[in-house]
């Protein structure tokens, strides 16, 4: 009976559906709704191979309400100007990212962010921040809902403070783990290119990611994804070894995406959470 509205308004819960269609240095996308809004975060394919990928999981492109972009690398942005036009979907983007990339075409909307400064979409909290690597203004995010929220750090050289301190408290946390540094240093790649991704403005190895991992890990941490792995200069069973100690046998799921397959359709929800409500305004 009457045990009061407002128990049922603080239980309504906010929940997250959220894969990755590809993830790697050929091509990186990330699907993730709350039901309501249904962004691609990145769409590094081909427009033909994300519509693909989508259908696999019952999804259509003509359901997105819209691209947010993180940088200018073509594996994040191959589709970007195809799927925008096909479905007349807006693309959010900083000024500097779409500069930079010419390639992207006529867009149907666009839609300039800063990174530093929080945006909405729809139903969806969109913070942006600043990352470490060799693009024009590349961006980590954090997408939250409800006291809900995910974190997306791929393509980082360094976790500076500030990365660490948008993270802290995600949900689900999608992590780049790029490289094994031994394999990097073994394989085949010129010296120049091994530096590049070493480098403060490259790419996490797997072990500068369970260092990541250690300091954010928390008690509402429900999923980790380890992302953009390097198909030349790492093995998943290898990043996942070095990775997981970090989780320190908390019974939390990690998932290492691939390249050529999507990865499981993850489902978060939960409600808000009085004290650690993660607003955007922050
Ligand atoms: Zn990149
Ligand atoms: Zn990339």
């Amino acid at each position: 009976m009457p045990l009061s509205a407002s128990s049922v308004t603080e239980a309504a819960t906010a929940a997250f559906n959220v894969c990755l269609l590809a993830s790697g240095s050929k091509g990186n996308s990330i699907y993730i709704s709350d039901g309501t809004t249904n962004l691609l975060l990145d769409a590094g394919l081909s427009g033909k191979a994300i519509e693909n990928r989508l259908a696999r999981h019952g999804l259509a492109a003509g359901d997105l309400t819209a691209i947010v972009v993180s940088h200018e690398h073509s594996d994040h942005i191959r589709g970007v100007g195809v799927l925008s036009r096909r479905y007349g979907l807006p693309v959010y983007i900083s000024a500097a990212t779409l500069r930079a990339a010419p390639q992207i075409g006529k867009l149907a909307q666009s839609h300039s962010f800063s990174v530093g400064t929080p945006f909405t979409i729809h139903t969806l909290q969109i913070h942006p921040f600043a990352i470490s690597h060799d693009a024009a203004d590349p961006a980590g995010f954090t997408i939250a809902n409800n006291g809900l929220k995910v974190g997306v750090a791929t393509d980082l050289g360094i976790a500076t403070a500030m990365v660490r301190e948008r993270l802290r408290a995600a949900d689900l946390l999608i992590l780049e783990a790029n490289h094994d540094v031994q394999m990097l240093y073994n394989g085949p790649y010129p010296w120049p290119l091994k530096q590049r991704i070493k480098g403060r403005t490259g790419h996490l190895s797997n072990e500068d990611t369970r260092q990541l991992l250690t300091e954010l890990k928390h008690d509402r941490l429900r999923h980790v994804v380890l992302a953009h792995l390097s198909e030349t200069n790492n093995d998943p069973g290898l990043a996942r070894e070095t990775v997981v100690p970090a989780l320190d046998n908390a019974d939390i799921p990690l998932t290492v995406s691939g390249q050529d397959r999507c990865s499981a359709m993850i489902r978060i929800e939960g409600g808000r959470h009085a004290a650690h409500g993660d607003s955007s305004g922050s």
